[in-house]
C-alpha cells in the first residue's frame, strides 16, 4: 500500500478542506401555490411544473369514479 512521504499538517488539512463546505441550493417560488421548490424540478408540494399539473396529487384523485 502507498504510504504519503511527509505527514499532512494540520494546517495543509484544514486549508485542503477549506472548499469543502456543501452549498445550499437556490429554491425558487412555484408560480402555482407559491411554495420554494428547486428550480427546473416539479413542485413537490402541488404536482405543478411551467403552470401546467404534471402530478396528480393524492388529495385530488376522487377514487369513487373508478370503484366498480
Ligand atoms: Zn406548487
Amino acid at each position: 500500500m502507498a504510504v504519503p512521504q511527509n505527514k499532512i499538517t494540520k494546517s495543509r488539512r484544514n486549508m485542503r478542506r477549506a472548499h469543502d463546505a456543501l452549498v445550499a441550493d437556490n429554491p425558487n417560488e412555484c408560480p402555482n401555490c407559491g411554495e420554494l421548490k428547486r428550480p427546473h424540478h416539479i413542485c413537490p408540494s402541488c404536482g405543478h411544473y411551467a403552470d401546467r399539473e404534471v402530478i396528480a396529487q393524492a388529495d385530488e384523485i376522487d377514487l369513487d369514479d373508478d370503484a366498480a
